[in-house]
This record gives structure tokens, C-alpha cells and sequence, in this order.
């Protein structure tokens, strides 16, 4: 699924710093910090001349980014070699992987899907009254999305 031939290559000893931001950032141009946890590149998308690329590292380690010139983030991601499964942290949350003998308990992981879904559905209703979403909205929904990939690994799926 990872594409690693295109950008720059990924260096053995980058271990602890291969977080998905910095994996990210480090195939990006013109990046240039611009608060905690937030940068601005060129967008790899598009013929970018100014950084229109908005990217910004959410608590857990998953990764928002915004073109402002409104590339999809599937596209920007292609540019640079990744794909949107790029953006998530390995490690689950709450819960690490699962233990060899460990049993997988169905019930805890579709109350978690529940749970998530109602975060979800949430957002959808805020946007549908026609207000805006918070930066903390956005990034609980991106938390959401994390839970809710984690929990369909757990589920053994591959995504
Ligand atoms: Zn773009």
C-alpha cells in the first residue's frame, strides 16, 4: 500500500522521528512552521507558488492538511507517494495492538464504533445548520476517524 519510491527515501535511522507528520513534511517544499504543531508547504498537488498547503499535527499523531487552492488530500498525498492511511498513526488508540493469545472482544470494539459515530454525526449536523466547525471539532473528528480505522484493523481488516 506505501508507495517509498517517490520523494525522498526513508532513512533507516529516522525511526524515532517516523511519525506521520514528519514523514509527511520531510517530501514537502517550502515548509515552514507556522505555530505548535502546524505548517504551511507548497502544495505538491498543484503548480503552488506560494505555500497553500496547510498541514497540522492533531494530538494523537494523525495529520490534517488543507490545500487552500482545494486539492483533495488523496491528490496531495499521491504527489509525495503516500495515501491517506499515511495520515494515521500505527498505534491504536487507548487499546495497544493486540497480544499474541490476546482475544479480540467484539463488543468493546463496535461500542467504540457506536461511539465514534455519534462524534461523527454531530459535526454533520453542525456543518447542515450552516455553522462552522471549530479547529477542536475538526480535530475530534479526525480522532474519530483514527478510532474508527483502529477499530477495523482490530476487526482484522486491512485499511
Ligand atoms: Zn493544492
Amino acid at each position: 500500500m506505501k508507495n517509498r519510491e517517490q520523494g525522498a527515501p526513508a532513512q533507516a535511522s529516522a525511526d524515532a522521528d517516523a511519525t506521520p507528520v514528519n514523514e509527511l513534511l520531510r517530501r514537502l517544499e517550502s515548509v515552514k512552521a507556522t505555530g505548535p504543531s502546524r505548517w504551511a508547504a507548497r502544495c505538491p498537488a498543484h503548480d503552488d507558488r506560494s505555500p497553500s498547503l496547510s498541514v497540522r499535527e492533531c494530538g494523537d499523531g494523525t495529520v490534517l492538511l488543507h490545500c487552500f487552492a482545494g486539492c483533495p488530500a488523496g491528490d496531495v498525498l499521491a504527489a509525495v507517494g503516500l495515501d491517506l492511511a499515511d495520515l494515521f498513526p500505527n498505534k491504536s488508540l487507548g487499546r495497544g495492538p493486540m497480544r499474541q493469545g490476546e482475544r479480540w472482544i467484539p463488543r468493546d470494539v463496535l461500542a467504540a464504533i457506536a461511539s465514534e459515530a455519534v462524534v461523527v454525526l454531530v459535526a454533520a449536523d453542525t456543518i447542515r445548520r450552516g455553522e462552522a466547525l471549530t479547529d477542536d471539532d475538526v480535530e475530534r473528528v479526525a480522532v474519530a476517524a483514527a478510532r474508527l480505522r483502529n477499530a477495523a484493523r482490530e476487526g482484522g481488516a486491512n485499511v
